[in-house]
């Protein structure tokens, strides 16, 4: 965790981790089957407009009775009128969340975890490689990147679901396009409308050339596609510290108490969720670790 987080993070919780804040469900968004985003307010105010957070640090959010489960913020981090928390209804915590309704409360903890270190890379050119339910994290530095446009070179979202439907927040690619954000979006079974490409993302770096010494991948998504997304990269000479990716391994605490995140000598809760690859290597391609 960097020190800045760290400040961030004792801004919202001081010395209480364990405890979640209240918040009230202020809009859901349908994204696609079984995605949805849980626009959240805090109920104190003052905890609402004093949070503050990184792009790609994550929440626990608990349901009473239920469970907590790690949700990442993909709300942008200048906007701290509520947060935004895209879900996909997979089990216990996240199909109660889908049960809610607006004017309903969660319990919140956080914000936890690295972030994705768009200021260190000013002036470079931002690759972002993401898979299904990994596009929320990442919109957060879309979003980053939208309001600093000038700061960046060449900047690509490369996006892949499952079928056409499956794509999230298809609403804002017009948008992420007007501020010169190249959008290539992939689907793994086409339908009769679809016109772009059928595959899966890391065949999208065979249609993109790439300047090795000043691009930086940010890639998240299942660990089959972050894999490959490693193998090409690597092979177009990135490097593997300027190779980010973000594990998003079943954790409990969110606090490195608990070793349920664990990874070869990191707590994903703590150490990551977003990691150099230099930094996984070792670890990267050991089965069940
Ligand atoms: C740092 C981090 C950030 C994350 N960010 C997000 C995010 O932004 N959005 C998001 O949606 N998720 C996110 N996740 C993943 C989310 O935390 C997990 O999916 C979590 O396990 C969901 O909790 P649950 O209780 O609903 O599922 P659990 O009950 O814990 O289920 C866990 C696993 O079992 C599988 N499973 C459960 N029930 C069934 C079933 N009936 N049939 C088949 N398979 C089943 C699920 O596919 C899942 O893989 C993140 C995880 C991490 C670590």
């Amino acid at each position: 965790m960097t020190t800045r987080t760290m400040e961030l993070s004792a801004a919202i919780i001081p010395n209480k981790p364990m405890q979640p804040f209240w918040a009230v469900i202020d809009e859901i968004q349908s994204e696609a089957p079984s995605v949805s985003t849980f626009w959240l307010r805090f109920l104190d105010p003052g905890l609402q407009a004093g949070f503050r957070f990184q792009p790609g640090q994550f929440n626990m959010l608990l349901v009473p009775g239920v469970g907590e489960s790690a949700i990442s913020i993909s709300s942008s981090a200048e906007d701290n009128k509520r947060v935004g928390h895209t879900i996909r209804f997979v089990g216990n915590v996240t199909t109660a969340i889908s049960r809610l309704k607006v004017g309903d409360v969660l319990g919140v903890r956080g914000p936890f975890g690295t972030s994705w270190p768009i200021e260190k890379h000013v002036g470079q050119d931002i690759m972002i490689a993401a898979g299904g339910i990994g596009l929320p994290p990442l919109r957060t530095v879309i979003y980053h990147i939208i309001n600093h446009r000038s700061d960046y070179g060449r900047v690509v979202v490369l996006y892949g679901a499952r079928t056409p439907q499956d794509l999230q927040f298809t609403r804002e690619y017009k948008e992420w396009e007007k501020a010169g954000i190249e959008v290539v979006v992939t689907v793994d079974r086409a339908d009769d409308k679809w016109e772009g490409p059928v595959g899966v993302v890391p065949l999208l770096f065979y249609r993109l050339r790439m300047d090795p010494r000043k691009t930086v991948i940010f890639s998240c998504g299942p660990e089959i596609m972050l894999r490959f997304v490693v193998f090409e990269a690597l092979a177009r000479r990135i490097s593997s510290d300027r190779i980010y990716i973000s594990m998003e391994r079943n954790m409990k605490c969110g606090q490195g108490f608990c070793g349920h995140c664990q990874m070869g000598p990191y707590f994903v809760c703590k150490d990551g969720p977003v990691f150099t690859y230099a930094q996984l290597e070792p670890y990267f391609n050991v089965e069940d670790i």
